[in-house]
């Protein structure tokens, strides 16, 4: 019996003192870090840029859902529109406090109820994929910005807008999504040639007008 009021004793103890530790979160980040390659060129793309016969496939499959009006967000513009909905609850966040109470934020800041951001982000985000992990790079009190640690960076961000030359860099220049535009474009750009060329021949081959018979 005594180790059953103990037990609960230290539950409630525990309980008590759950209240969110920011002390990892108020590290100020430095600002002259290299942006890591999870920002520059993330996992996702590198499996979908590869040009293999079945991202090859699933390019032509989307252009086909795009052309018929079924296609739904891709995988990396849901994740991002999670993205702007945390930015939207650090906004809410510093308008309420004035300032962000910490430098950076994980997972754990975005879905645990006990943190400081949790009340301000409505609609809650979501993880669009079972490799989506919210962190931020930088300090989000001095320009740091929001991230998936599988998908990226939104592309719509200042921070991208800001280091695009750096994304462009990173990523390759020839890439499954090329290869489908190649593939589909390329007939369409040899008719112009072939018509000049037949056109070309249709007039080397027209007769000379009659103007120098005489009567
Ligand atoms: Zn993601």
């Amino acid at each position: 019996m005594l180790r059953l009021l103990v037990l609960m004793f230290c539950l409630a103890a525990a309980g008590c003192s759950a209240a969110f530790d920011l002390t990892p979160y108020q590290i100020p980040a430095s600002d002259t870090i290299r942006i890591p390659d999870e920002i520059l060129y993330p996992q996702y793309f590198r499996e979908t840029d590869e040009v293999t016969f079945e991202n090859i496939i699933a390019e032509f499959r989307s252009r086909f859902q795009f052309f018929s009006g079924l296609r739904s967000d891709s995988s990396e513009r849901i994740c991002y529109k999670m993205q702007r909905r945390i930015n939207k609850g650090l906004e809410r966040l510093v308008a309420s406090a004035g300032q962000l109470p910490f430098n950076s934020i994980d997972d754990r800041m975005i879905f645990d109820d006990e943190s400081p951001l949790s009340p301000f982000l409505r609609p809650m985000p979501v993880k669009h994929s079972e490799y989506c992990s919210f962190k931020s790079f930088g300090d989000l009190k001095n320009g740091g910005t929001v991230y998936c640690a599988y998908h990226g960076i939104d592309v719509g961000s200042s921070f991208y807008k800001t280091h695009l030359h750096e994304f462009e860099v990173a990523r390759p220049a020839f890439t499954a999504f090329d290869l489908v535009e190649l593939l589909i474009f390329f007939p369409a750009l040899l008719v112009i040639p072939v018509t000049w060329l037949v056109l070309k021949k249709a007039l080397e081959n027209k007769p000379p007008p009659e103007s120098n018979k005489q009567g």
